[in-house]
């Protein structure tokens, strides 16, 4: 996203600034000696990978010296980290989640996301219409849709956090104290669990816990709803266990129900036309309540994942520990870049609040602080001058 050649330097003097003087929000990973680590740098593509350090003072200094775009570690823990992943010797990995602000289908992301043409990096204001993209500029066909998460989107993630942590501790009991979380640094959340019960899990059983709190595959069958002799017949047997807990008590709950609703349950089956048509309305239930977890994350045992206290370069802010997730505003508490006046091209009208500080930038060429001038750059909305 990152083009022109005044821009880079801009951007990396201000990460630079952040890592040299805040060091101590670079959290230190447990059992860090057992770690992979990664790094991507700018104007570069690809990564750095299967690194190791000893100590969080080694990292320090890595991050100084090269001041990496985006900084990842292993969730996972190895006997020999920097090794090819064949021969690493896997030991375990600390069970995490994504929630990512774009796969929540919030209605007002259109009306803060901006196309930028992959290939000359010109800007559009947001627009509702659907229309093939075609750059004035350049006439290229692509673009990236770059969006300026607004409050709702914020809040739309911080419900499904929400809804995680009820599952986590309800169904799975887990302990609070054990569930950190973290703001990803651009649209999301990141979960991570400290429980180490769950580090030897493979990736099937990882799955299955997605599977769980996403609510796919609930069966009619386990909340008493059964297929009867006939096409789409039905008949309603509880199942042993009830329907107190978990799914069932949700479900239950939901269609105002309990153990002993057997005639009330068989009529809200006939009313939705049998069988098939209760197991389509429960699936309808299932997505509306499940949790929107992004799967391949919490499956994936390899993956480098970006590291808590590092800046993210899709927008330079920090991704950071949400100590109460109630008053955690990302663009307070995330932005902790420094306020030198920076000279800044801004490609299209933008609207953004950042460090208390409202931004309504019409004209081409604006002095920003160094924190808002990093964060339009990334998003490609701006270049430095
Ligand atoms: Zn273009
Ligand atoms: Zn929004």
């Amino acid at each position: 996203m990152i083009e022109a050649a005044k821009t880079i330097p801009v951007v990396r003097g201000a990460f630079r600034e952040y890592y040299f003087k805040q060091a101590r929000a670079v959290e230190e990973p447990g059992k860090i000696e057992q770690r992979e680590f990664g790094y991507a740098q700018f104007g570069q593509a690809g990564m750095t990978r299967h690194l190791s350090f000893n100590s969080i003072k080694e990292l320090h200094a890595m991050l100084v010296k090269e001041v990496p775009s985006d900084v990842y570690c292993s969730n996972a823990y190895y006997k020999f980290p920097t090794q090819p992943m064949q021969e690493k010797q896997w030991l375990g990995a600390d069970l995490i989640f994504d929630i990512d602000g774009k796969d929540l289908d919030l209605p007002c992301v259109p009306s803060h996301t901006y196309p930028v043409c992959t290939n000359c990096g010109h800007a559009l204001p947001p627009s509702d219409e659907k229309k093939e993209y075609s750059c004035p500029s350049c006439n290229g066909k692509k673009a990236e849709r770059v969006s300026i998460p607004c409050s709702k989107c914020i809040e739309g993630s911080k419900k499904e956090v929400r809804r995680l942590i009820e599952f986590l501790t309800t169904d799975l009991g887990m302990q609070r104290d054990n569930i950190y979380v973290y703001f990803s640094g651009n649209n999301g959340f990141h979960i991570h669990i400290g429980d180490s019960e769950y580090v030897p899990l493979d990736p099937q059983a990882r799955s299955d816990i997605v599977g769980y709190l996403s609510g796919t595959g609930l069966l009619a069958e386990s909340v008493g709803v059964r297929k009867g002799r006939e096409g789409n017949m039905s008949f309603i047997k509880f199942p042993r266990g009830g329907i107190a807990y978990g799914w069932r008590g949700r479900i239950a709950d939901k269609l105002k129900i309990d153990g002993s609703s057997i005639i009330k349950l068989k009529h809200i089956v006939d009313q939705k036309g049998g069988y098939a048509g209760f197991k389509s309305e429960l699936d309808k239930m299932t997505r509306e309540m499940g949790v929107r977890i992004d799967p391949q994350v919490t499956t994936d045992v390899h993956r480098i994942f970006r590291m808590p206290g590092t800046l993210n370069s899709k927008s330079g802010l920090a991704k950071t520990r949400c100590a109460d997730l109630e008053s955690f505003n990302p663009f307070n508490d995330a932005c902790l870049l420094g306020g030198n006046k920076v000279n800044v091209r801004v490609k299209t009208h933008v609207k953004l609040k950042l460090k208390g500080e409202a931004f309504n930038i019409s004209k081409e060429s604006a002095e920003l602080p160094a924190f808002a001038a990093v964060y339009l750059i990334c998003k490609g909305l701006a270049e430095a001058m």
